[in-house]
């Protein structure tokens, strides 16, 4: 066989003994847990952000910049309208597999992969996030199995474009006990991603991680639209009012248990002209603010962010700049919080006026 088990990893359950949670911080990760599920059913009106680095490719930038969303979070205008969960995504998908594929294989981007070392380093670096800035956060679950290294440090999981057709994650999702965002898949085909999201909904019994598992299903499981690209390779956004009005019908049209949306403003919605995010989000809340039923079905946006503009590679060694998709840099990210916190008031007070 042209592979090579090279060495065997520690278990799941080893590591969360060499990094456990301390009763102090599972308390502040279970306190966010409820706040974000209260905002999924709809009992808490809050504009969730998922929002941080295309990947967390080194500790001290990432930390740094978690530290300065925590100062923007617990401004009183922000901590009435906006819920961040940082993206800590140390997991990469690449399209044609080459590249870095995050610092969980990669804990020195220009060093060769160590899983060892990888492992460790996410953990440590999710649990400073938390320790630190008191945000548990959000990663991406590209690898089903390795959830498990995180499962008691994350509050929100996304499964990606490339992968959301996949039976392991979507059996995997129905076990998670966070919210699990379904993205769009690159070809656009909602119904794909509403197939997930139903996976994800049910429980299911099915081999993980060398053991017959049942799950319970999460009904949390939800819609993450990141635009697509069409058979040219280009492309296309899906954040429009049309797209969301027509996603609210399919959804309404159906019983899911928690019909909800984020919308990813990057990626093929942005073209990856990233600082069109801006741009993207305010229009985003545009469209909820004529529509009270996007309003309520739209219950966050997820930003690529970091501390410097744009994107390098990853020999340009600058602090705080994305190495795979490009961000918007720390100024424009904490002045585009303030006014959607502040677009929010506005388009509240809209409705209050409308609902007398
Ligand atoms: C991402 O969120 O950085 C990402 C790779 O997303 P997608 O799966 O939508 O391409
Ligand atoms: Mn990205």
């Amino acid at each position: 066989m042209n592979l090579l088990l090279k060495r065997q990893l520690p278990t799941p359950e080893e590591v969360k003994k060499i990094y456990p949670v301390s009763d102090n911080l599972l308390k502040i990760k279970k306190d966010r847990d409820e706040e974000i599920k209260k905002i999924f059913t709809g009992e808490i009106d809050k504009l969730i952000l998922i929002i941080g680095p295309c990947s967390a490719d080194r500790e001290d930038a990432v930390i740094d910049y978690i530290k300065r969303l925590r100062v923007v979070q617990d401004r009183e205008i922000i901590k009435n309208e906006i819920f961040i969960i940082p993206r800590i995504y140390t997991n990469k998908p690449r399209t044609t597999g080459d590249g870095y594929k995050g610092m969980l294989h990669q804990p020195n981007p220009l060093k060769s992969p160590d899983m060892v070392k990888g492992i460790l380093a996410i953990r440590k670096m999710h649990m400073r996030a938390l320790e630190e800035a008191g945000f548990s956060c959000a990663d991406e679950m590209l690898y089903p199995e390795n959830h498990s290294y995180l499962s008691d440090l994350l509050s929100y999981v996304a499964v990606g474009a490339r992968s959301v057709e996949n039976q392991q994650h979507r059996l995997t999702a129905s076990g998670v006990d966070v919210p699990v965002g379904m993205k769009n898949p690159t070809s656009g085909d909602l119904s794909v991603m509403l197939n997930a999201i139903r996976a994800g909904e049910h429980s299911h019994t099915f081999i993980y991680r060398n053991y017959e598992t049942d799950t319970k299903g999460n009904p949390f499981t939800h819609a993450i639209l990141r635009g697509y690209v069409n058979h040219h390779g280009e492309p296309h956004p899906n954040y429009h009012y049309e797209d969301l009005v027509f996603l609210e019908k399919l959804y309404r049209g159906d019983d899911f248990i928690n019909p909800a949306v984020i919308i990813d403003v990057n990626h093929s919605n942005s073209a990856k002209k990233y600082e069109e995010q801006i741009r993207i989000s305010k229009e985003v809340l545009h469209s909820c603010s004529y529509n009270k039923n996007l309003y309520k079905l739209i219950k966050g946006l997820m930003i690529e962010s970091y501390i410097e503009d744009g994107s390098q590679k990853p020999d340009e060694n600058i602090y705080g700049k994305s190495i795979t998709d490009p961000c918007i840099g720390w100024e424009k990210t904490e002045k585009l919080i303030n006014e959607l916190a502040e677009y929010r008031v506005e388009i509240k007070k809209k409705f209050k006026i409308i609902c007398n």
